[in-house]
């Protein structure tokens, strides 16, 4: 899957500047993901720059455009054509391979916590 920016976009331009594969640009309405483009930042990053970034949360994955990471991870080499020898597939560049070292997950793992104990002992027993 490549990302992509949803209408409620406000051209803060944010994520443009963010992006690894120079796959953002100003569109006629709103910034736009070139899906050629697009790794969904795999072998850069263990998280997508643009929805990192985006302050309403509008650059989300296209469901209707889904790839692998190998497809991605190639992307990613071709868009870094003189670099690309330098490219690591893992943990830390790959969503897909992410895991509970980074720190997206541990947050992610403190926010459930914090749901479990607002909810009450129950939560904990179901979860
Ligand atoms: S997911 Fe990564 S590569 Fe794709 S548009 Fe967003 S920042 Fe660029
Ligand atoms: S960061 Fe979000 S609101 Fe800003 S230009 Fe990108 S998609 Fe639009």
């Amino acid at each position: 899957m490549s990302n992509m920016i949803t209408e409620q976009c406000f051209n803060c331009g944010v994520c443009e500047r963010m992006c690894p594969a120079g796959g953002i640009s100003r569109g006629e309405e709103t910034f736009v993901i070139d899906p050629a483009r697009c790794t969904e930042c795999v072998g850069f990053h263990h998280v997508q720059q643009c929805a990192r970034v985006c302050p309403i949360d509008c650059c989300v994955i296209d469901p209707n455009n889904a790839e692998t990471e190998a497809v991605l991870f190639e992307r990613a080499q071709g868009v870094h054509s003189g670099s690309a020898g330098a490219l690591v597939l893992g943990p830390e560049t790959s969503h897909f391979q992410a895991d509970d070292r980074t720190l997206g997950s541990a947050l992610k793992r403190v926010g459930r916590r914090i749901n479990q104990a607002l909810q009450g002992p129950s939560s904990r027993a179901s979860a």
